[in-house]
């Protein structure tokens, strides 16, 4: 059972910003990315929401996200508007208090219900494959395995629309709550089983899975628009998982296997 697209609240009153004491640094612009239209993802501004800070890493956080934009630029990844959605998107914020600290560590984290939230490193990878030979942003596209939100508040930075759909009503429920500060009004929770896609809003741009399975379900392709791509975690032959990137191109579909992940099983049906 699937339920309608809800976008998060557009409409709200902005969030109250906290009232910093002195001295304080301010390094979080007031509006998102994604609340510009139009902005050039080539050259988004590096910007933050400003939301009320009630974590440990507080304002300082931009410090350790810039830290972290680094790290993965040394690990390869160059692609200016991923490396921009990883620095404004506080990761911090979507894991548990007592995993605060270890938010812009290149880790894996548990979000609850035997899932986790992948590595910044694997994120960035998988957004920059999608966005690869792109400048402009990417159209409408599909995450299946909404898990925290984490990865969803990055893709809305690079693309127009994002459809994310997940399995397990708790996380289905921690997402939209970790997500609403933000107001990101581009990016939609949906609770279903994401193995059949999500019909309604296709054709999408782009589609990435973050639980793998052992193929890569034809309904996804299916929903694909002709010259989108693919990414997602897939256990191959051999019993071995690797990032698949599949090209649909007007002739046919390319299939590319790449470097081994570890991702959370896709399983189907909901919990
Ligand atoms: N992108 C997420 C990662 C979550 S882990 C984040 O940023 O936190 C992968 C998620 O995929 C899990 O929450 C799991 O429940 C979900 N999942 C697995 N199979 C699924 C399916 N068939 N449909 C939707 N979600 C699925």
């Amino acid at each position: 059972m699937k339920r309608l697209p809800h976008g998060l609240p557009s409409g709200n009153p902005p969030a109250a910003r906290p009232r910093p004491g002195f001295p304080a640094r301010l390094d979080t612009p007031t509006a998102p990315a994604a609340a510009r239209p139009g902005a050039p993802v080539g050259k988004p501004a590096l910007a933050t929401r400003a939301a009320p800070t009630t974590t440990g890493l507080g304002m300082d956080s931009q410090a350790v996200r810039a830290a972290m934009v680094r790290k993965l630029q040394a690990q390869g990844v160059s692609h200016p508007a991923v490396l921009a959605a990883m620095n404004a998107v506080e990761r911090h914020r979507f894991v548990d208090s007592a995993l605060v600290n270890q938010a812009y560590e290149d880790t894996s984290l548990p979000i609850g219900l035997g899932q986790k939230i992948s590595k910044p490193n694997v994120v960035a990878r998988m957004i920059e494959l999608l966005c690869q030979g792109r400048t402009q942003k990417l159209g409408r596209v599909l995450e299946i395995g909404t898990g925290c939100g984490y990865q969803a508040a990055v893709l809305s930075h690079v693309s127009r629309e994002v459809y994310s759909i997940e399995r397990l009503r708790g996380l289905h429920e921690k997402a939209r709550e970790n997500l609403r500060p933000f107001r990101l009004s581009n990016v939609h929770l949906l609770f279903g089983d994401g193995m059949v896609g999500y019909a309604q809003g296709a054709p999408y741009a782009a589609i990435i899975a973050a639980a793998g399975g052992d193929v890569i379900p034809q309904a996804w392709v299916d929903q694909l628009v002709v010259g989108g791509r693919l990414v997602a975690p897939t256990v191959n032959a051999a019993g071995r998982q690797n990032l698949v990137v599949i090209d649909k191109t007007a002739t046919g579909v390319l299939r590319s296997e790449l470097e081994a992940v570890h991702f959370v099983p896709l399983k189907s049906g909901i919990a």
